[in-house]
């Protein structure tokens, strides 16, 4: 009898999707905390802070003072492929961190979220999804903006909670994660803080909004972050071919280091780690550097968001360019000239 031994086809309910979504989207506390902060970003934030304790594991809190959300619209936020930021008619015309509207459903459905937040003209208001059950709407108190709160991430997954590393070397992702972010925004300010065992907690990294033009607030940005040092050996970098621009800073060969740790790579603000940019990157220092040094820098592309395609990967680090020669050429071209002119401006600053 073979019916008795056939599998039965069965329509998952929306709790077992969205778990099986959050596999791909919420990786770890880090990855949790990369899409808040898009979100807080995408929301037009000017401050967000960030707290966490014991390494994101129990507790991740993300607050702004962004456009916020209206009462009526919070349970859509928490729904799947919700979202206020495309309409599903132009996916090649993204101009926004998010769009899947799959964050918030699957933080909800590994963890416990809570989101509270206050839209202009409307009442503060309150709603809370664990397990993937969502309580109603209730009101709150909030002056303005969104704090959105993350308990006990996979809790209701554990053979994901068995992956997760030391507290340690998940507040050290979470670190990374906000000081990349940081470091796309400089007109925004950030703070992050370690909450653990409760109390006002440690201030881990704080960058306030930087002032003046973008180039002037990149580079205290990146003196911020990557050090003194890097902002006093970066070069300008300025750069466009054919619709793609270049921004950024690149330290000079001298400023190299053993790995290539360094290397903070944008696409339309998004941290991208891409092997063909990383290559590109490596290319144009190549006469400059021996093989075991790595060029140091922080360098933004910017182009039309229907020449670059983020919809490759759930956690979008990875990107496809429409013509990636021109992307390379452009890193490779823009950076060796920079480098050989500084070479210029030392070599006749030695002679004269
Ligand atoms: P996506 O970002 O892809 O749209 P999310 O699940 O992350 O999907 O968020 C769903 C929706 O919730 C967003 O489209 C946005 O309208 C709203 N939202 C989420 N976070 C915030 C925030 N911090 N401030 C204002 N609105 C938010
Ligand atoms: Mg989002």
């Amino acid at each position: 009898n073979i019916s008795a031994t056939r599998p039965v086809i069965r329509q998952l309910d929306d709790a077992a999707i969205n778990r099986i979504a959050a596999g791909e989207v919420v990786e770890r506390p880090a990855s949790a905390v990369k899409e808040l902060v898009e979100n807080a970003l995408d929301a037009g934030a000017r401050r967000i802070e960030v707290s966490y304790a014991d390494g994101g594991k129990t507790l991740i809190r993300v607050s702004d003072d962004g456009c916020g959300i209206t009462p009526a619209d919070l349970p859509l936020a928490l729904s799947r492929h919700a979202t206020s930021k495309i309409d599903g008619s132009d996916l090649l015309n993204i101009h926004t961190f998010g769009f899947r509207g799959e964050a918030l459903p699957s933080l909800g459905a590994v963890g416990r979220l809570t989101i509270t937040s206050r839209a202009d003209g409307h009442d503060a208001a309150e709603v809370t999804v664990s397990g993937g059950e969502m309580s109603g709407v209730k009101p709150a108190a909030l002056n303005g903006g969104t704090i959105v709160t993350l308990r006990d991430l996979f809790y209701a997954t554990p053979a994901r909670l068995k992956f997760m590393r030391t507290d340690r070397a998940e507040a050290q992702a979470i670190t990374d994660v906000v000081k990349r972010l940081a470091m796309a925004e400089p007109f925004v300010g950030f703070t992050l803080r370690d909450i653990s065992g409760g109390g006002e907690g440690r201030v881990t990294f704080r960058a306030d909004p930087e002032t003046g033009d973008l180039f002037d607030a990149l580079h205290g940005r990146l003196a911020r972050i990557l050090g003194a040092e890097f902002a006093e050996n970066a070069l300008r970098i300025d750069a466009t071919r054919e619709g793609l621009q270049m921004r950024g800073y690149a330290a000079l060969p001298t400023y190299s280091r053993g790995s290539s740790v360094a290397q903070y790579l944008f696409v339309n603000a998004r941290p991208v780690r891409d092997k063909m940019l990383y290559g590109a990157l490596r290319a144009a220092y190549h006469d400059f550097l021996s093989r075991d040094r790595h060029p140091a820098a922080a360098l933004f592309i910017e182009c039309d968001p229907t020449l670059v395609d983020v919809n490759v990967h759930p956690a979008k680090s990875e990107v496809r360019f429409r013509d990636p020669g021109l992307a390379r050429g452009l890193i490779v071209s823009g950076l060796r000239h920079a480098l050989a002119e500084a070479g210029h401006r030392a070599s006749t600053t030695v002679a004269g």
